[in-house]
């Protein structure tokens, strides 16, 4: 891979190298760390439209020191934090294999078997993060990365409170890009569940994983948001009966029936096999 010049050399510490990604609200690049040649990916964010909203800059404080605490083999790193006037710099582990569903949309959906590991991996991170009082909410596609082992990182973990408060205060309308995603419970508005909110999520994710599309889909919004809140999918018919009734809970409408983590990894579905994924307390 191609790095700039010392023009893109930040803090005398990164040298800047292609661009990886855009968020909506950042931009993520590929860099090395001039001190020993290891790679990271480094995210920025540009001030000025943090700095106009008080209580954005007060949630990206919160959300970086619990990003800095937490340490899983399925979510990316943060190493460190640097800022400048106008500038906010997340330097992260370099995940090399890039987005998961980028996988999925080019070699197709996945056995029964690669998804289930996948998952036991996205539902162990997301377990530690919730035993830590940290709920992505922002679950989706993008961010879920696959390392060159073929391993899962669920990447912009705790900024999803972030996000969250800027599609409520309508900065950033690009943000509201995957409403495939979204939970009965947020569409009610009546509140949620953070925790709930991702099992949700993790229910969309395995069924894509398994099927190679989206469980709710309509050419119209509205219709689609109909389908999410009465729960209307159907399931191919190469899943497994185990595979039908383990998704049925997961995309359970009602978040008080919704099964719980805790539950999930006494599935027979979700266990079978379970040998590589360690469960962090
Ligand atoms: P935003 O919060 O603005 O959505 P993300 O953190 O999701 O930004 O990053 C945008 C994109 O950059 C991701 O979808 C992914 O393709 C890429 N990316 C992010 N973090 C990494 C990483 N650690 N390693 C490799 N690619 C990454
Ligand atoms: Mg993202």
């Amino acid at each position: 891979m191609a790095f700039a010049s010392s023009e893109t050399t930040l803090f005398g510490k990164y040298e800047l190298g292609k661009l990886l990604g855009c968020g909506a609200f950042a931009k993520v690049y590929h860099a090395r760390d001039i001190k020993d040649g290891r790679s990271v990916a480094i995210k920025i964010i540009n001030k000025t439209r943090i700095n106009t909203n008080p209580a954005l800059k007060s949630n990206i404080k919160r959300e970086i020191s619990i990003m800095r605490r937490l340490r899983h083999p399925h979510i990316v790193k943060l190493d460190e934090v640097l800022a400048t006037k106008t500038k906010i710099y997340f330097v992260m582990e370099f995940v090399k294999g890039g987005e998961l569903f980028a996988k999925i949309a080019k070699d197709g959906k996945f056995s029964e078997e690669k998804s289930r590991k996948i998952f036991q991996q996205l539902i162990s991170a997301v377990r530690y993060c919730h035993s830590r009082g940290v709920y992505h909410r922002d679950l989706k596609p993008e961010n879920l990365l696959i390392d060159e082992n073929g391993d899962l990182k669920v990447s912009d973990f705790g900024l999803s409170a972030l996000t969250e408060q800027v599609q409520q205060d309508g900065l950033l309308h690009t943000l509201c890009g995957t409403p495939s995603y979204v939970a009965p419970d947020i569409l009610t508005k009546k509140g949620y569940d953070g925790a709930k909110v991702d099992i949700w999520t993790c229910g969309i994710i395995l069924f894509v994983l398994n099927a190679g599309y989206l469980p709710f889909h309509d050419s119209n919004l509205m219709g689609m948001y109909q389908k999410i809140c009465n729960g209307q999918f159907k399931c191919p018919k190469w899943m497994s009966s185990d595979l039908k009734r383990f998704l049925s809970r997961l995309l359970d409408t009602n978040p008080i029936t919704r099964i719980t983590i805790e539950e999930i990894i006494k599935d027979p579905w979700f266990k079978k096999g379970l040998k590589r994924v360690k469960f962090c307390e």
